[in-house]
């Protein structure tokens, strides 16, 4: 059984959800290929990414969608939740009203996923402690009361966005196997 063989094992597609310039194409950008873009207009294009990820020395792709700049007309159409079964769901912890708008959201991926879809709470831009308007605290609380992974993350320094990923990744994983 060869590490070739393994490759197209597992492909699971994963979506980002949240607010519009809460982060998710720059969370993506650093995931995927470590960029960062302080411009947002200059994000806007791609459709999904596929990157290969190695739980327990096996390797799987996940195949992570990002909106093209929709969920601002809240127009993020069912073809994109399609068979997704994980979710990144962002606020930007700077910006109360985008934590505000997490049930919306948590909503919308009900009405279009399985209940069972893995999702993450994600409070992006961590670097910003300065402009913090939603405590940690506040974060853990929802997601432990909506039964969510949750991480703080900054696309902008690294930190937490690999975690973040092969968190949902790996519990998929888990539950697939
Ligand atoms: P999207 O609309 O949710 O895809 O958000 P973008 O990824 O386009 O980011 C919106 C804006 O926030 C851009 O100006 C980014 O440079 C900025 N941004 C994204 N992530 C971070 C972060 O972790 N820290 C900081 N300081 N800025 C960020
Ligand atoms: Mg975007």
């Amino acid at each position: 059984y060869s590490k070739e063989d393994s490759v197209d094992d597992y492909l699971f597609k994963i979506v980002l959800i949240g607010d519009s310039a809460v982060g998710k194409s720059n969370l993506l950008a650093r995931f995927a290929r470590n960029e960062f873009n302080p411009n947002s207009k200059s994000t806007i294009g791609v459709e999904f990414q596929t990157q290969k990820i190695q739980i327990n020395g096996k390797e799987v792709k996940a195949q992570i969608w990002d909106t093209a700049g929709q969920e601002r007309f809240r127009a993020v159409t069912s073809a994109y939740y399609r068979g997704a079964v994980g979710a990144l769901l962002v606020y930007d912890i700077t910006r109360r009203r985008t934590f505000d708008n997490i049930n919306r959201w948590l909503k919308e991926l009900h009405t279009h996923c399985d209940m069972n879809v893995v999702t993450i709470l994600v409070g992006n831009k961590s670097d910003l402690e300065d402009g913090r308007e939603v405590s940690m605290d506040e974060g853990k609380s929802l997601a432990e009361a909506e039964g969510l992974f949750f991480m703080e993350t900054s696309a902008l320094d690294s930190s937490n966005v690999n975690r973040a990923f092969q968190m949902v990744v790996k519990e998929i994983y888990n539950i697939f196997s």
